[in-house]
């Protein structure tokens, strides 16, 4: 099948190259000429596991194509997949100027048949509005062209993207005929072959879908922070209360992980328009209102935590920074707490030294003008003579590191764990203080 791709982000160069790799014709289209002009050489923007060899296989076979060329990839793809990014606006709602831009983008050089595709994370009717936006620019040029529009929500995890489109639990497709259906039944067929549901609905259904299945993620890790914050007055260790809850089928294990808080191009800014398109509404959600609420003060307790350790006096302090992408395994730092409680630390007068396996350049750029920030080459070097460990992502090197190693270099061997990584018990007894997220802080004698 002819596929077009509009926006490549990490969505569209994921479902590009995926959609490639089943046989498919793909022309991948960005207004990022920086962006296209790498892809054409097989340079990959982004870090996401697998994504690179696929890109580049795909490019070799001359199935995968990048153009900054609105109207060849509107000429090239039967399906065009609109998935530019749908930031948040300054009051919490979705800023849909990329989407709407795209649709008249659409609407001026469509020339036939067509099915539209929305797989940006987009409020409830908002396919209803590219839909008007195409007509109305038809309309203008005095052309009658056939289209339709389809909703196709993206749950890929950024990190395991490549894996998740590839083998998908689900597929969610909205849609207005029958023969749309068909259409996207024939393109996903071969990711769904071992059995993972394509699941039709109406389009509006399907855009609420996408809100829902991320507010009720949000939902689940703000709940277990909540309860985090309850253990730490209690004396219980909410690590053994997760496990205990966990392993009860009607609960599951995932999503419980007390931490810092959820950050990442996600999360915040989805549960936040689902907020404020419902208040536009008239109708309060209060509990996803509380979920941003706990979220937002959960980086913030823990910032305090650090400073009230040294007795609200941080002012010349060294403090290592282990992680900064929003979540292991990408290099994607928006709305990652890693950047408020660097920004915290240092306009209180200590210097952070940052070290992060893949969210470095990325960091560079966050950072830039923060003159008590710190670039480390590697996750031992960041700690020489630092007063404290902050350990916020929790990549996989970081879970067993060589911690006399670390005691070695470190002036203080104090370890602030904001994702609940370690043993309190062991650590103690290699002689650190360690203080986690919602565990009976396991005091020692020897610092
Ligand atoms: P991104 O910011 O990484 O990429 C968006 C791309 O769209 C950019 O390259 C940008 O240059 C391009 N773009 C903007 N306007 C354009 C235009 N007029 N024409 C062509 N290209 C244009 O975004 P992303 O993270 O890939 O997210 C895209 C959408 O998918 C968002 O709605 C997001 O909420 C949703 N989503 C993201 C994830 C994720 O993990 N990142 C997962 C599921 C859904």
């Amino acid at each position: 099948m002819h596929i077009s791709v509009i926006g490549v982000g990490y969505v569209g160069l994921v479902t590009g190259a995926c959609f490639a790799e089943t046989g498919n014709d793909v022309i991948c289209m960005d207004i990022d000429d920086d962006k296209i002009e790498k892809l054409k050489q097989g340079i990959i923007p982004i870090y996401e596991p697998h994504l690179e060899e696929l890109v580049k296989n795909n490019l070799k076979e001359g199935r995968l194509g990048f153009t900054t060329d609105i109207k060849k990839a509107v000429e090239h793809g039967l399906i065009i997949f609109i998935c530019v990014n749908t930031p948040q606006d300054e009051d919490g709602s979705a800023d849909l100027q990329y989407v709407t831009s795209v649709a008249g983008d659409i609407g001026k050089t469509i020339e036939k048949y067509r099915i539209l595709v929305i797989k940006s994370t987009v409020p409830v009717g908002t396919c209803e509005q590219v839909k008007e936006i195409v007509k109305k620019e038809l309309d203008k040029r005095e052309l009658d062209v056939p289209f339709d529009i389809a909703s196709n929500p993206e749950f890929l995890k950024e990190g395991m993207a490549v894996d998740d489109c590839m083998k998908p639990e689900r597929v969610v497709v909205g849609v207005e005929h029958g023969r749309v259906e068909e259409i996207l039944r024939e393109l996903y067929a071969p990711f769904v072959r071992t059995g993972a549901p394509l699941i039709v609905m109406d389009v509006r259904s399907s855009e609420m879908t996408k809100y829902t299945a991320n507010a009720m993620l949000a939902t689940r890790i703000s709940f277990m922070n909540q309860i985090a914050n309850i253990c730490d007055t209690f004396g219980a260790d909410v690590m053994m209360v997760m496990r205990g809850i966990g392993s009860d089928s009607r609960v599951g294990p995932k999503f419980l992980f007390p931490g810092v808080g959820f950050g990442g191009s996600c999360f915040p800014k989805d549960v936040r328009a689902l907020i404020k398109a419902s208040q536009s509404y008239g109708y309060s959600p209060s509990i996803l209102e509380s979920v941003m609420g706990v979220n937002e003060s959960q980086r913030v307790s823990f910032a305090e935590k650090i400073k009230t350790f040294y007795k609200d006096n941080i002012k010349g302090k060294k403090f290592a920074i282990w992680g900064l992408a929003f979540k292991p395994n990408t290099d994607d730092m928006r709305e990652a707490p890693s950047i408020y409680i660097v920004n915290v630390l240092t306009k209180n007068g200590a210097t952070c030294y940052l070290f992060d396996p893949k969210a470095m350049e990325v960091a560079h750029k966050v950072f830039e003008g923060n003159g008590n920030v710190r670039f480390g080459k590697n996750q031992y070097e960041v700690l020489e003579g630092v007063d404290g460990l902050v350990l916020v992502t929790e990549w996989l090197s970081f879970r067993e590191p060589d911690f006399e190693r670390m005691k070695s270099l470190m002036k203080m061997p104090v370890i602030f764990d904001g994702r609940n990584q370690y043993n309190p018990k062991t650590l103690s007894k290699l002689g650190f203080r360690y203080i986690c997220i919602g565990r009976p802080d396991v005091q020692i004698s020897n610092i």
